[in-house]
């Protein structure tokens, strides 16, 4: 694929120690290094066609009218209240999780299934960046882990990786809600800690999943894979929002680069993030730059 100049949308406070941080990080090599990495408007496009992108909560029909209304009608309810600035933190965490928890309890009620997910997948426009495909492709090369972070639905982010990438890869995982179906595949109960917008970086580690498979089963393997993600104390961080910076706080990380996709609002929030992340990408860049950030960290040698 043609990878575009990306310099007039790229912008970096302080080159020389985003340079000092690539060498560390080269040195170190890559059994140090992990890539975490927010998913909505950070691995998928802020715009589709001209139009706001859709988000993994926002995509899903459960393919019953009267319960697609109650959960639109709760969106309405709590969203103005998510970006409220008179909200106390511990007020507005209580209403997140009132949020999620009824939204969950509509999921069950009205009788999601599986399939429903799959359509729902297959319907909307939710889109990966350009070369989001290709850095996961590289780090699988190198065996290096992907960790995505969401307070959206796991089983619908697994779904939009199937059918948008047509293939899953093995080092990707992802720490998110994660539904559990009965034979027939239809929604019956949601698995461990409910991860809303206010706490999905808390303990967020600890709840790395490997990818299961569309029942919802286990491997087992959890327990040890975390310890293994802990010891990769090199960090790449991919988000959208300054909260998601907050993703490594589980991680007593030695360097991090940090890459902030700074979708909206750009002249206002210019200034607050390129202080806050290494690289910021403006107008919805595609996934090149971090795609050749890691190739010149762990270059792959000419035969
Ligand atoms: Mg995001």
């Amino acid at each position: 694929m043609e990878q575009p100049d990306l310099s007039a949308n790229t912008v970096i406070d302080q080159p020389r120690a985003l340079t000092d941080k690539t060498t560390l990080i080269r040195d170190a090599g890559p059994s140090k290094f992990q890539v975490i990495a927010d998913f909505d408007g950070t691995l998928t496009r802020y715009r589709v066609n001209g139009l706001r992108g859709q988000s993994s909560h926002g995509i899903l029909q459960q393919g019953n009218a009267d319960f697609d209304a109650k959960r639109e009608a709760l969106y309405e309810h709590y969203h103005p209240l998510e970006f409220s600035p008179v909200i106390p933190l511990e007020e507005k965490t209580i209403l997140m999780e009132e949020w999620w928890s009824k939204t969950h309890d509509l999921l069950i009620e009205g009788g999601l299934t599986y399939d429903a997910i799959k359509d729902s997948v297959s319907n909307s426009s939710i889109a990966f960046r350009d070369g989001v495909a290709e850095l996961f492709e590289f780090l699988e090369e190198k065996e290096i882990p992907v960790l995505i972070f969401s307070a959206g639905l796991d089983d619908v982010i697994e779904e939009v990786l199937r059918q948008k990438l047509h293939r899953t890869f093995k080092n990707v995982k992802i720490v998110s809600n994660r539904m559990v179906f009965d034979n027939d595949g239809r929604l019956v109960s949601f698995k461990g800690k409910l991860i809303h917008v206010l706490n999905k970086n808390e303990h967020a580690l600890d709840m790395a999943a490997p990818l299961h498979d569309r029942l919802g089963a286990d491997n087992g393997e959890k327990v040890e894979e975390n310890a293994y993600v802990k010891q990769r104390t090199n960090v790449l961080l991919l988000g959208d929002h300054m909260g998601d910076l907050r993703m490594s706080d589980g991680l007593n990380y030695e360097t991090r680069i940090s890459i902030g996709f700074l979708n909206d609002n750009i002249e206002k929030s210019l200034e607050s993030y390129r202080k806050a992340f290494d690289i910021v990408y403006l107008n919805d860049a595609p996934m090149w730059g971090a795609l050749e950030l890691v190739s010149q960290f762990f270059p792959t040698e000419e035969s």
